[in-house]
């Protein structure tokens, strides 16, 4: 039962992925349009301001601020912001070695990304955001 409700859960995510690829990126490899957060309407990025980038990362589940970790999601497609001013609205949580998870700065859910201390950049998980005019 359980291993059947996740491997669809699975396949709705790399649909979304790629139905995001399709429809989300423009032709220089940006965010074609603004991205917002999922539970709320609060805008994180502005159009062309992240480029997509495909890398591996385990990314914490996301949740509410006050709930428990509840394991990882490997992540595949992301948003990658070289400046931490570019986003519109952005928060963090835990730091873990060199990275620094963020968040929505307005209802906290997250994480819906992640910021390496070393490199500066920050990465944004396609599926973790809304798309909107
Ligand atoms: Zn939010």
């Amino acid at each position: 039962m359980t291993e059947q409700s996740n491997s669809k859960e699975r396949l709705e995510v790399s649909y979304f992925i790629e139905a995001a690829l399709e429809t989300e990126v423009s032709e220089d490899g940006k965010n074609k349009h603004q991205v917002k957060c999922q539970r709320c309407p609060s805008l994180i990025m502005k159009e062309n301001i992240g480029a997509v980038k495909e890398i591996t990362f385990d990314l914490p589940s996301m949740k509410k601020k006050d709930e428990q970790e509840s394991g990882v999601e490997q992540i595949k497609h992301f948003w990658m912001v070289p400046d931490m001013f570019q986003f519109e609205n952005v928060g963090f949580s835990n730091t873990v070695g060199n990275v620094k998870f963020l968040t929505c700065a307005d209802c906290e859910i997250g994480p819906i990304g992640w910021h390496d201390l070393d490199s500066k950049n920050s990465y944004v998980a396609l599926n973790r955001v809304n798309y909107g005019d």
